[in-house]
């Protein structure tokens, strides 16, 4: 493909997509295939000879698109949003084309002074606090990690470095892997599962605290968990919070942790993956008071803040690759193009399509609301068994007109319905209801005979 072509089929390319996203409701929401469909519709081997972009551009429709959970239809409501936006994709264009490997300032000046003043556009936005933030001598400052799971994992790291440090300045006797056979580290019950996985990989031992009913860390049960450690003779040193839990939403209580934390020279570090983006709105900043406290932050604007994957901002001034891509150009150009009130608009339209389907649900008394809702994620279930529900959200997912995922909530397999797409309106949220209580309401015919 020489630049002439270039020209050509990326415009056709760019026809495409706009194409794939305007239609995108049409196309069934979730795929009907099974494990190990594309094995049988490609060759074994990579071709020896090169092939037309015809070809291949063919085998897009016949090949991939049967097999794609589209995830920015607007009857997706699994997981959390992955974020999209066109200002972000043209971006990503530019990214690819610079293609410039940033490990240092000089590969690329303008790749790592552009990350440094994006992250620290973003942590205003936040209103994080002053050490936060890189500004021209600041100690603080953002970088752009590839998925929250990385965030966490570097700063589990960073507070293991810090410990073992820590304790060979009182006794630097103690060699560093008796040190680290009494690190513990301690997180939700609710927590995500990367966080339990960073401390697999950073091999320190993680307990699990036990939330409260509204599925929150309290400041009393993590004491307590630390007291009876200390008292074992192990040394606790790093406390991951969650704010937004996967499972339901659940804030974990900052100000009551973060003084703990630090009284007992624990690093805590704070995982807002899919909740972040919302403390842009001044009514839901609230929801990260205590921030001041924290040795750091992450939440992945790639998630709802309509920049596209991969995309994850942590406010520690480290990562394990040593490359890096140019991605803070999506955030400049999402920046500008929508400025702080578009992003905003976006946030509150999606936390009102939330509210929206909770009232629905509501208003129909064989369902209940199982958490509170206080973003774009709604957890509820028919009021009945486990069984009852599972065979709901099988029909669900086989009908392939709207896509859910499940959790357990105390035990209790609950659905789950977060608002995804940045195209979704209230109409969908209508439709997708009204196809949930049709299938109900077979369902509850069927077994009642
Ligand atoms: N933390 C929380 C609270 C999440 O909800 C998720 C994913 O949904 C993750 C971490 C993992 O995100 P990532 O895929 O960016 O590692």
């Amino acid at each position: 493909m020489d630049a002439a072509e270039f020209r050509r089929r990326g415009k056709e390319m760019v026809d495409y997509v706009a194409d794939y996203l305007e239609n995108i409701e049409k196309r069934p929401v979730y795929p009907d295939l099974e494990p190990g469909y594309l094995r049988s519709l490609i060759p074994n081997e990579a071709p020896l000879e090169p092939e037309s972009y015809e070809d291949i551009i063919k085998d897009v429709e016949r090949v991939i698109m049967p097999g794609v959970t589209h995830w920015h239809s607007p009857y997706f409501f699994a997981y959390f949003p992955a974020a999209s936006s066109y200002p972000a994709m043209v971006a990503d264009m530019l990214c690819g084309a610079i293609g410039c490997i940033g490990f240092s300032w000089a590969a690329s000046p303008a790749c790592t002074e552009l990350e440094t003043v994006m992250l620290d556009w973003l942590g205003k936005m936040l209103q994080l606090p002053e050490c936060f933030i890189a500004g021209t001598h600041g100690r603080g400052g953002g970088v752009i990690q590839g998925t929250a799971s990385e965030a966490t994992l570097i700063s589990l790291l960073a507070a293991r470095c810090k410990a073992v440090r820590r304790v060979q300045t009182i006794n630097a006797k103690k060699s560093e892997s008796e040190i680290l056979s009494k690190l513990v580290a301690y997180t939700s019950d609710q927590a995500h599962s990367s966080v339990e996985r960073a401390a697999l990989i950073g091999a320190v031992m993680m307990r699990k605290v036990p939330t409260d009913n509204r599925y929150a860390v309290r400041r009393e049960m993590l004491k307590k968990m630390v007291e009876e450690d200390k008292a074992a003779g192990l040394i606790p040193f790093y406390f991951c919070a969650t704010l937004g839990t996967t499972p339901s939403c659940a804030f974990d209580h900052l100000t009551e942790l973060g003084p703990l934390c630090n009284e007992e020279n624990m690093w805590m570090h704070i995982d807002a993956a899919y909740a972040g983006s919302a403390f842009i709105c001044p009514e839901f900043r609230p929801l990260l008071n205590g921030v001041e406290f924290a040795d750091s932050f992450n939440f992945n604007p790639h998630k709802w803040l309509l920049v596209n994957f991969d995309y994850m901002t942590a406010a520690i001034h480290w990562q394990i690759p040593l490359g890096r891509r140019f991605r803070s150009l999506k955030m400049w150009f999402v920046f500008r193009m929508y400025g702080l009130k578009g992003l905003q608009a976006h946030i509150r339209k999606q936390v009102a399509l939330a509210k929206e389907f909770e009232s629905l649900v509501r208003a129909d008394k064989r369902f209940e609301i199982c958490a509170e809702v206080v973003l774009g994620l709604v957890c509820f279930r028919l009021k009945g068994s486990n069984e009852l529900n599972q065979e709901l959200l099988k029909r669900i997912t086989k009908s392939r007109e709207i896509h859910l995922v499940p959790c357990q909530l105390s035990g209790r397999f609950v659905l789950r319905f977060a608002i995804c797409a940045r195209t979704t309106e209230s109409h969908h949220i209508q439709q997708a209801w009204q196809h949930i209580t049709q299938l109900t309401f077979e369902l509850l015919q069927e077994a009642s005979h």
